[in-house]
């Protein structure tokens, strides 16, 4: 059996075991409620402009004017004049990425992320280095709350172990040639580079194995003890935790399009 962890299940077994065990293991159906109108606009104009920014990167044409919705129009304008400092090399965009992290005697844990994009080093005659960059329209967050955030753990500590394999080199990148940059449509002339480090690295490695041997050791998959955590979880009932009043759902992190955030469906297997 092999268990893949993204994100979103990183997070949810650190929240709550039984919610991650009926989610992503029981493959339970996961009712959520509709989104308030302006939230789901939000994150239907986030996944146009991350299309929009592919096609740029795959050097296909981006015509502002056929743009119709204003503040799509006004992301990309934004992104023309502020667009980071890209660094040369080969630019991979929308890049799905798969890390092994663990093995035992139950199965495989592999690590799974998509990164908007990613640029690494062209040839053996430059410093090798990967680059990350994602692209934000939610509210900005400081660099403090960026770095301890587990989309940034997950990215970095994956680049880290699979560069051999991305780069074709023979030795693994150094933790301290990986970084990552997240640029928000809000403030675009203000990105947030976070780079790597082999201290953190370790950390981040030795806390990712730590969490797949949990769940591998995990039999009884305990209620979380926060019970404001399930007042916007979809399996109350299973839970005996209903509350008397549905509050509103919930927005999902920042209002921001994340692309795993939103399966209301049960995974397929
Ligand atoms: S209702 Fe609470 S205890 Fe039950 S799965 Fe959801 S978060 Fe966990």
């Amino acid at each position: 059996m092999s268990t893949t962890l993204s994100r979103t299940q990183l997070t949810s077994f650190l929240a709550c075991q039984r919610q991650f065990h009926l989610r992503f293991q029981q493959r339970l159906p996961w009712p959520q409620q509709p989104l308030e109108e302006k939230v789901e606009a939000n994150l239907s104009l986030g996944e146009t402009f991350h299309q929009l920014l592919e096609r740029h990167f795959l050097g296909l044409d981006v015509a502002a004017e056929a743009m119709t919705n204003p503040r799509l129009r006004s992301w990309w304008l934004a992104f023309r004049q502020f667009e980071p400092t890209l660094p040369n090399g080969r630019f991979l965009p929308e890049l799905t990425l798969t890390t092994p992290l663990l093995h035992t005697d139950k199965g495989s844990y592999l690590l799974n992320g998509r990164f908007d994009l990613l640029i690494v080093s062209e040839s053996s005659q430059s410093t090798p280095f990967a680059h990350l960059f994602d692209w934000k329209t939610g509210r900005p967050r400081p660099e403090n709350s960026l770095r301890h955030d587990w989309q940034t753990r997950l990215y970095l500590a994956m680049l880290a172990e699979s560069s051999r394999a991305i780069l074709d080199t023979a030795a693994p990148l150094a933790p301290d040639h990986i970084a990552i940059t997240y640029w928000y449509v809000s403030e675009p002339d203000a990105p947030r580079t976070l780079r790597y480090t082999t201290a953190q690295h370790t950390q981040n490695w030795a806390d990712l194995q730590a969490i797949a041997a949990q769940m591998d050791a995990a039999s009884n998959w305990p209620r979380t003890d926060d019970l404001a955590l399930c007042l916007h979880c979809p399996y109350q009932a299973y839970c005996g935790r209903q509350t008397a009043v549905s509050p509103p759902p919930e927005p999902p992190e920042e209002e921001d399009y994340f692309p795993e955030w939103l399966p209301l469906e049960p995974i397929a297997p």
